[in-house]
């Protein structure tokens, strides 16, 4: 039969009472949990800051950016720009492919500049 003595996930230490408890105190809940997800909050953390830093950089280069110009490549890359992290990409009506960074998107014009935009419907972003 079980007596519900149960071991402590973390330390070990025996626990009586509440037969689903698994550990012994918030400490050893937090530390076990550290311990497991950790690195992958850290990495998703360092990714998102990526992101974050991306979808800045393109916010206030659409600012500046007058209606109909460019902005060129090396812009984004003075700031930081990580064009390898992004959060999806769009094909619009004009067969352009749009790389986004939340809700700002941009298109290659030529080889060294890029073409800004601001998407206000999650949904017309979807490829
Ligand atoms: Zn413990």
């Amino acid at each position: 039969m079980d007596n519900s003595i149960k071991q402590c996930l973390y330390c070990d230490k025996k626990m009586q009472g509440r037969t689903d408890k698994k550990f012994c105190s918030n400490h050893c809940r937090s530390s076990y949990h550290n311990a497991v997800y950790g690195n992958r909050t850290n990495y998703m953390r360092r990714i998102n800051a990526l992101l974050l830093r991306n979808r800045k950089i393109l916010s206030d280069l659409f600012v500046l950016q007058r209606k109909g110009t460019q902005v060129p490549l090396s812009e984004l890359y003075i700031k930081g720009f990580a064009p390898q992290h992004f959060t999806h990409q769009a094909k619009h009506a004009s067969k352009t492919v749009y790389t986004y960074c939340y809700e700002f998107g941009y298109s290659y014009v030529g080889k060294n500049a890029v073409k800004i935009i601001q998407e206000v419907n999650i949904e017309s972003s979807l490829l």
